[in-house]
């Protein structure tokens, strides 16, 4: 372990705009950021054309474990997370034995303890018969809520239950929105349906506006802290920008909501862009871009969801939804910059600013004297292709293979310690550590 690590002329990607300067670490905090540091350090990382950024927080993945662990574990997944720069995580509850207990939460921190290479946190699953559960569970950073169907058995769709969720909840409410019933009519409808496009018209727009605007609502009446995962319609961008929105309520994109769009997704990727909610056309995806540029949406996260490549390839309607994502999610939203539709404060705000906001998460997301060393270093100009053979994630694919992007993760640290170097990864108990909230009072993103 370092004791402590100096960044000299470096491009900073600091909370107040892009510097070039020194950053000193001392054990797992930033102790000082100047135009010039003459400390001594154990480690000096003095390479010129290197960007520092906070490392990302990316709030929305799922890691298999325990239950599915030939797909993904807390280890490979959190070994992907941190090759592509995300030094924190929060996985959703959706495993086998499901995480709707505390004694789960409990067996997943102590398994992140021994085994993530990345800062960690787990949601707990809100199930028709386990309030106290919900409400017991400490240090948690949310109470997830399927309020449709997707992967699990955790469905909540009755309204008194519903009710006494919103009712009493000491911690933020996530939800997966889209409504059971129309899903369900709709699946009758294209039963025995072999094109993979139907995913999309049995998971339509109605369905997912019909849920969040329930959501919304239930939010309201109770005055309790939403946060709507994964908004994928026009529909809801436009419902919500008209909502006047309590800072309370709150919204995530995914990245490949934003970047993958049918008709020609579901040509080139078949059942492999199969996920929930689905991947729609480019309309979707421009009101998408606009609500994340009027701050309708705060964050991008990846709903990172593994399977493996056999199982990807069984016909629709065998083949389970969902695509991985976390490692990719840092080199895909640093194309919007090259591209000039966005700042790099833009790229850091997205992945790292407002994911802690969003949660209050204690010191982390900015690069700030007394906040924990998490950076990810980045060279900007190195143009490399993503390629399922190079894939950390255990599933051994991504949906964005043959991609060219610009900007590639070379260096992470998590907590004052490198976890990563340029295709090397550095393991060590202790230096990922569970993440705290610093209050429940909710701050807008
Ligand atoms: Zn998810």
């Amino acid at each position: 372990m370092k004791e402590s690590t100096l960044f000299k002329n470096i491009q900073m990607v600091l909370p107040e705009g892009v510097r070039q300067g020194d950053v000193l670490v001392v054990g797992d905090k930033v102790s000082k950021i100047a135009p010039s540091l003459s400390d001594s350090a154990d480690e000096v990382i003095a390479d010129s054309g290197l960007t520092l950024m906070p490392g990302c927080i990316d709030t929305h993945v799922h890691f298999r474990e325990p239950g599915a662990t030939h797909k993904e574990t807390i280890a490979s997944g959190s070994k992907a997370a941190v090759s592509g720069g995300v030094t924190t995580f929060f996985d959703m509850p959706n495993n086998s034995p499901a995480t709707i207990t505390v004694n789960e939460l409990h067996w997943k921190k102590q398994r992140a303890s021994n085994s993530s290479f990345a800062n960690y946190n787990f949601y707990i699953g809100a199930t028709l018969d386990n309030l106290d559960e919900l409400i017991k569970a400490e240090n948690c950073p949310g109470i997830k809520i399927f309020m449709g169907s997707s992967t699990g058995n955790m469905l909540v769709d009755d309204q008194k239950i519903l009710d006494d969720i919103f009712k009493y909840a000491n911690k933020p409410i996530v939800i997966h929105s889209e409504d059971e019933t129309m899903v369900r009519d709709n699946m009758d409808r294209y039963k025995g349906s072999t094109d993979v496009s139907d995913h999309m018209n049995i998971r339509t727009p109605e369905a997912a506006l019909a849920c969040t605007k329930r959501a919304v609502a239930l939010a309201k009446k109770h005055q309790q802290r939403l946060h709507i995962l994964h908004l994928t319609t026009a529909e809801e961008v436009d419902w919500l920008m008209n909502q006047n929105l309590p800072p309370y309520i709150t919204v995530e994109v995914c990245i490949q909501h934003l970047l993958l769009h049918a008709p020609r997704v579901y040509e080139e990727l078949g059942t492999f862009a199969q996920i929930n909610p689905p991947l729609r056309s480019s309309a979707h995806a421009d009101r998408l871009w606009h609500g994340l540029r009027q701050g309708l949406i705060s964050s991008i996260v990846t709903d990172h969801a593994p399977h493996l490549i056999e199982e990807k390839h069984q016909p629709f309607g065998q083949a389970p939804s969902g695509m991985p994502g976390v490692e990719t999610l840092l080199p895909l939203t640093l194309q919007f910059y090259h591209q000039k539709n966005a700042t790099l404060n833009d790229v850091s705000r997205w992945l790292s600013g407002a994911p802690q906001r969003l949660f209050n998460i204690d010191r982390r997301g900015q690069i700030l004297p007394g906040y924990f060393a998490d950076f990810v270093v980045v060279d900007l100009d190195a143009s490399w292709a993503i390629e399922n053979k190079t894939t950390v994630s255990q599933c051994g694919w991504s949906a964005f293979d043959g991609w060219k992007v610009k900007g590639k993760p070379v260096m992470t640290f998590v907590n004052g310690q490198m976890v990563f170097r340029e295709g090397e990864f550095f393991y060590a108990p202790g230096i990922a550590s569970e993440v705290s909230f610093a209050s429940s009072v909710p701050i807008s993103a």
